[in-house]
């Protein structure tokens, strides 16, 4: 099943699309208890509703260093336990939406192209054979990242944490394999990354585990898994795009931030 957010007649609506339609329904993918047999409702063709990021989460959770040739690509030697970082909500876009390149502050902005697991269920301490019960599905995340500043800070969150530097779509897909799919990045009709999942040093279960035992993860929040190698720089006009089998491919394009946005400064 592809659960999906959508906007039609101005309202928000979960849904499922189904080849190239999407049809509403009236359960709420994160109420806790949703039990994946959903009734269907007011077919709609795909082209005449706008997708929006498929989770709204309270939280974004990444793992830096999860494929061993990433490690490799950055010279770092393999993490003994999963490196997090957080991406705050705000910088949550869905499909089709504009990347804002915040040439104010950064000089270098790079694609990485992600698996997401998206939470479910509310988990706390849950071990890595559980962890699939609170997972409601899978997305295709970019964790967009303002690399000079990445360099220049000790802490990632300015390099991560920009408007619109998470990415999110195009739907949640309740039923691929997280242990084998492959991840593809294309900018502007190249094929930049093509990894499968297989070669992660952490899988999406011990991440759920592990992060879970750090902080509580809540319905609809997301753990974007880390970044194959074969990152790279955009530039503004740049199209970029994720795609990983089964679940979809979410295609974005980066903007110039507007002219008068504020530069900031110490006075
Ligand atoms: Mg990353």
């Amino acid at each position: 099943m592809k659960l999906c957010r959508f906007l039609a007649s101005e309202k928000v609506h979960y849904g499922i699309i189904e080849g190239e339609s999407v049809f509403e329904i009236s359960d709420d993918p994160f109420s806790g208890s949703f039990a994946g047999s959903v009734k269907k409702s007011g077919q709609r063709a795909l082209t005449d509703v706008k997708l929006l990021a498929p989770a709204a989460p309270s939280k974004i959770i990444a793992i830096g260093l999860n494929y061993k040739a990433h490690a490799a690509e950055f010279g770092k030697p393999l993490p003994e336990e999963p490196m997090i970082f957080m991406k705050p909500s705000t910088a949550v876009i869905g499909p089709d939406d504009q990347v804002i390149y915040p040439a104010h502050m950064s000089h270098r902005v790079d694609f990485e192209g992600e698996l997401a697991v998206v939470i479910g269920r509310t988990a706390k301490e849950v071990s890595s054979r559980d962890a699939r019960d609170y997972i409601l599905g899978y997305t295709c995340a970019n964790d967009v990242t303002a690399r000079d500043l990445q360099g220049k800070d000790i802490q990632y969150t300015r390099a991560k944490g920009f408007d619109t530097f998470a990415p999110l779509g195009p739907c949640i897909a309740t039923d691929i394999d997280p242990l084998d799919v492959t991840i593809q990045t294309w900018l502007n009709g190249d094929l930049r990354q093509n990894t499968s999942t297989k070669d992660m040093i952490f899988n999406v279960y011990e991440l759920v585990s592990f992060v879970s035992h750090v902080m509580t993860l809540l319905p609809g929040d997301v753990i974007s898994t880390g970044t194959p190698p074969g990152v790279g720089k955009m530039r503004p006009r740049d199209v970029v795009e994720v795609r990983i089998e089964g679940i979809g491919s979410l295609r974005n394009t980066i903007a110039e931030g507007k002219a008068f946005r504020k530069i900031w400064s110490h006075s």
